[in-house]
């Protein structure tokens, strides 16, 4: 038997001002595509922009729905409709951000498991990382150079 260990390894950043132009832009852009989220069961409003290489900005927020399991989340909505429209083109970043209409969200959101498995393959599939920045209303801005970093021992196989 051996131990296996997982390091996780991000930058933290004291508040989004201290973001250069580009990663402040992209979470601005992420901060107006939340009052677009479509969220009356859950007030929780979660936007999400995606640059790619191109240089365009795909926006992205949580879609909610009567019949609950059919909602999704914005990561996810910005994805697939960024790979329906832009195939080929690979994404660069992904900034994540969320408004809540009970408490004040002072530290930042993190993707959920599927969203994960979701940027995961891309970045697989695209072979170059993609970077995610992530920030709640105010305060700490964390990145992390690759999805990997939040989910390590992805799912996947050569047998599918
Ligand atoms: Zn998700």
């Amino acid at each position: 038997m051996r131990k296996g260990d997982l390091n996780i390894s991000y930058r933290i950043y004291a508040n989004a001002a201290e973001l250069d132009k580009s990663d402040a832009d992209l979470m601005l852009a992420a901060e107006k595509s939340l009052g677009n989220a479509y969220a009356r069961y859950s007030g929780f409003k979660v936007g999400a922009a995606l640059l790619l290489e191109n240089g365009e900005i795909i926006l992205g927020n949580n879609q909610e729905n009567i019949a609950f399991p059919s909602s999704m989340c914005a990561e996810r909505v910005a994805l697939y409709y960024c790979k329906a429209n832009y195939p080929g083109v690979k994404v660069i970043k992904i900034a994540i951000t969320a408004k809540a209409s009970s408490v004040k969200l002072m530290e930042p959101v993190s993707p959920c498991g599927a969203c994960r498995q979701v940027m995961s393959e891309y970045e697989r599939i695209q072979n170059t990382n993609i970077e995610m920045i992530l920030k709640g209303e105010e305060g700490e801005v964390f990145i992390f150079d690759t999805v990997t970093e939040l989910l390590p021992l992805a799912f996947e196989t050569k047998a599918l």
